[in-house]
């Protein structure tokens, strides 16, 4: 091989953490390199958070297009699902596009191939021309992260990760999914609608157990409703001779449940073989490559963002670390405030959570007020039959100061009060503030000042 290229910033994966950082890179003047082995996007937009809200949103309009008796719609729904797959690829492949585009006016030189590194600066990339290598000033890994297996479960034939899940040709008539966390739950509920019978299988006792039991009892409740039929605090222990799925029950029970598709929903880990890490001399926490709040790793000038270095795992989170690592080689003074980052889970209803809740406020030691407002007292929330599913948003704050600490909110359509939460937080928000923010009539956002007014023991509509 010849001379390496000398590359000023190489960012290794085109993630939503890698390719924002280059193209942050890019805007302020320096010299990037995004190597990609797959498709441009990443697990987000190709694999991940784009595909499934897409098959999300279908199968709601799917399960609402024949439920409208009780507003005086009929309609009769058939579900051709390669259709709905075509459209949800021809969105994926429209963001990928749109990536590339990005990056090409942005003059970030985009290198198709796997890296492999064989020191902490120094990598091969297996290009379809074959072999470059490249030497860099500055290294940002964004490699990403992968799903986890089941010991005695591995992935292949009936048993599934996400992946599979998303492109499936034709809908199981019995979808077993193991884990109630984000993916299971959301993509369980998603082919519950699409008419799957659905079987959850969650070794936790309650669902979703990063959001506290207030904010998932709406969910719990519409997986009762709707006949999943879910097995908390239960084991997996494997597959019987046709292929059934073995649980030990919560009560010791042993279970087999003939499931055509086996989902397996039980976290992803970092990506961390494969790609010469082992060269690179980096410091690890846990299976996550360790970062201080810049994201420095141990070898100097080497970054690491999003899923490679740990919770949460979330492609906003690998954006706005993306970000700051390129500003940071640009010359300026940021650090990392992982409180800042919110998060939803798009299921039936949806919960979205920023900053800390009652619980974990406590157990900071705070002594807050919270103030919560039910979406059964707001008339936007009725016009949208989002009124009675136990939805709610609450605010947490310090009680000495009224410091907002915490927004969380469940019901329908609450992913797009995150943004509001998210600022509230980043502003340093009292509950004066939220409650003297003249919220639209009617919308769903009017319920985040009635929750901060409730705080404030001066609640108007409740
Ligand atoms: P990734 O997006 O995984 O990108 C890493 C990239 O690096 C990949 O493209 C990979 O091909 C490339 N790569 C790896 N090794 C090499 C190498 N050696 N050489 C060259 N290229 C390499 N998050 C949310 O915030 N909201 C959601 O709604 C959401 N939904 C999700 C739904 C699903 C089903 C899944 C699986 C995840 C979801 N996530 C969601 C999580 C989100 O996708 C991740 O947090 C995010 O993609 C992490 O970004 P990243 O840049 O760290 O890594
Ligand atoms: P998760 O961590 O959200 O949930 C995994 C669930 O599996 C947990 O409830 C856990 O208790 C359970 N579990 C673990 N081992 C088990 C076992 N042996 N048997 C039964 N249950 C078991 O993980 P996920 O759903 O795979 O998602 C991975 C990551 O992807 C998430 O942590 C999140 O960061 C990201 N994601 C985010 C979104 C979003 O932001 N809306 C959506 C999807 C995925």
């Amino acid at each position: 091989m010849s001379e390496p290229r000398r590359v000023q910033v190489l960012v290794v994966g085109g993630g939503v953490g890698g390719y924002v950082a280059a193209l942050r890179a890019a805007q302020l003047g320096l010299d990037a390199v995004l190597v990609e082995g797959d498709r441009l996007g990443g697990t987000c937009l190709i694999r991940g958070c784009i595909p499934s809200k897409a098959l999300i949103h279908a199968a709601g309009r799917f399960a609402e297009a024949g439920a409208g008796a009780a507003l005086g719609i009929a309609a009769a729904p058939t579900l051709d699902l390669r259709r709905t797959t075509a459209w949800k690829d021809g969105i994926v492949d429209r963001l990928s596009n749109g990536v590339a585009g990005l990056l090409g006016r942005a003059s970030v030189t985009v290198m198709r191939g796997w890296a492999t590194f064989t020191d902490a600066k120094n990598c091969t990339i297996e290009t379809a021309d074959g072999p470059v290598a490249v030497a860099a000033e500055h290294v940002i890994l964004a490699v990403g992260s992968e799903a986890v297996p089941l010991p005695g479960l591995p992935f292949g034939g009936e048993v599934i990760s996400s992946t599979e899940a998303l492109g499936i040709a034709n809908l199981p008539q019995h979808l077993a999914v193991v884990g109630a966390g984000y993916i299971g739950l959301e993509l369980g509920i998603a082919f519950r609608k699409l008419g799957a019978e659905v079987t959850i299988v969650e070794a936790a006792e309650r669902i979703l157990p990063r959001y506290d039991a207030q904010l998932t009892r709406p969910v719990r409740r519409w997986l009762e409703r709707h006949k999943v039929t879910l097995h908390l605090g239960a084991k997996v222990t494997g597959r019987d001779g046709e292929g059934r799925l073995l649980v030990e029950t919560a009560q010791r029970q042993s279970l087999a449940i003939a499931a055509d598709r086996i989902l397996v929903t039980v976290g992803r880990r970092p990506r961390t073989a494969g790609w010469g890490i082992e060269n690179m001399a980096l410091a690890m926490a846990g299976p996550f490559v360790k970062v201080d709040d810049q994201c420095r790793t141990a070898m100097k000038n080497v970054w690491a963002i999003g899923d490679l270095v740990g919770e949460p795992m979330l492609a906003h989170k690998a954006s706005a670390q993306g970000v700051m690592v390129a500003e940071i080689i640009a010359g300026a003074r940021r650090r990392f405030d992982p409180d800042l980052v919110a998060a939803v889970c798009f299921t039936e209803p949806e919960i979205a959570s920023a900053g800390l809740s009652p619980d974990e406020a406590k157990a900071a030691g705070e002594e807050t007020v919270v103030g919560s407002f039910p979406f059964s007292a707001s008339g936007r929330a009725l016009a949208l039959e989002a009124g009675d599913d136990g939805g709610f948003v609450r605010v947490v704050a310090r009680k000495s100061d009224q410091r907002v600490l915490g927004l969380q909110a469940v019901g329908r359509d609450v992913a797009e009060l995150a943004g509001e939460f998210s600022q509230a937080l980043a502003m340093g928000a009292v509950l004066e503030d939220i409650a003297g923010t003249i919220h639209v009539h009617p919308t769903l956002g009017e319920a985040i000042g009635e929750a901060a007014l409730a705080a404030l023991g001066r609640g108007l509509h409740i």
